[in-house]
C-alpha cells in the first residue's frame, strides 16, 4: 500500500497527490500551497465543531460568570477536565 507522501503514516486517501486525508486536508486548508501541506498543528489532536463550540460556550460563560466549570461539565456531560481544556482551548485562540 502507498504511504502518505507528506507524513509517510498514513495510506494516501487521494492518490493524485500522495497525500492521506489529514495531510489533504490541512494542505486544502492551508489554500493549497505548491510547497505542500504545512506541518500538523502542535499534537495534532482533532478538533472538530462540537470541541470548538464548547470551547466558545465555555470561555463566554467563565467570561459572563454565568456558570461554573462544574456546571458546563454537566451541560456537555463531559468531566472536569475536559471543561478546563475547553477553557485553555478558548484562550489560545
Ligand atoms: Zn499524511
Amino acid at each position: 500500500m502507498t504511504m502518505c507522501s507528506c507524513c509517510a503514516k498514513k495510506p494516501v486517501y487521494v492518490r493524485k497527490r500522495l497525500l492521506c486525508r489529514a495531510c489533504n486536508e490541512r494542505w486544502q486548508r492551508a489554500g493549497r500551497p505548491d510547497t505542500g501541506p504545512p506541518p500538523p498543528s502542535k499534537g495534532g489532536r482533532p478538533r472538530d465543531r462540537a470541541t470548538d463550540e464548547r470551547a466558545a460556550e465555555t470561555k463566554q460563560a467563565l467570561a459572563d460568570g454565568t456558570a461554573t466549570l462544574t456546571e458546563l461539565a454537566e451541560r456537555f456531560g463531559v468531566t472536569h477536565q475536559t471543561v478546563m481544556y475547553y477553557r485553555d482551548r478558548a484562550e489560545e485562540e
